[in-house]
């Protein structure tokens, strides 16, 4: 028998929205293009990591969501801008800035949840014998 395995990038596995501890359980209970996609598991069905380790935990994700919100307004801006040359309109403007709140809030939501636990957490750092965990049943 071989005892191969392949353990997928920290990249990966981020963008799947996998536990950063085993890089195998799912964060979120439904797929990002859903309507349950804010529903997220309290544990890892994986390893079991809790994943809100302290109360308001996740209130610092709000700040990552923030700059990201920052961010995609930025470019949604500047991509109207060359797209239309329009610089009279405020309202078209602000007709982009809403419509891309709007359209990329469950993105934002799930992956500045996803920054602050692989990148701002130290204590989530991959561990290779939560990947190599046998799941009992
Ligand atoms: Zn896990």
């Amino acid at each position: 028998m071989s005892t191969e395995y392949t353990i997928p990038s920290e990249l990966k596995s981020a963008v799947d929205g996998k536990c950063p501890r085993c890089r195998k359980g799912n964060m979120f209970k439904a797929p990002l293009l859903s309507f349950k996609s804010k529903k997220m598991h309290e544990n890892c069905p994986h390893c079991g990591l809790k994943f809100e380790k302290e109360p308001g935990y996740f209130y610092v994700a709000m700040y990552v969501s923030y700059a990201f919100v920052v961010a995609e307004l930025v470019s949604a801006c500047v991509a109207t801008y060359v797209l239309t040359g329009n610089l009279e309109s405020p309202w078209l403007y602000l007709s982009v800035a809403v419509a891309v709140a709007i359209l990329l809030a469950p993105f934002n939501y799930r992956y500045s949840r996803i920054v602050l636990m692989y990148w701002m957490t130290p204590q989530f750092k991959f561990q290779e014998k939560y990947f190599l965990l046998k799941k009992e049943g």
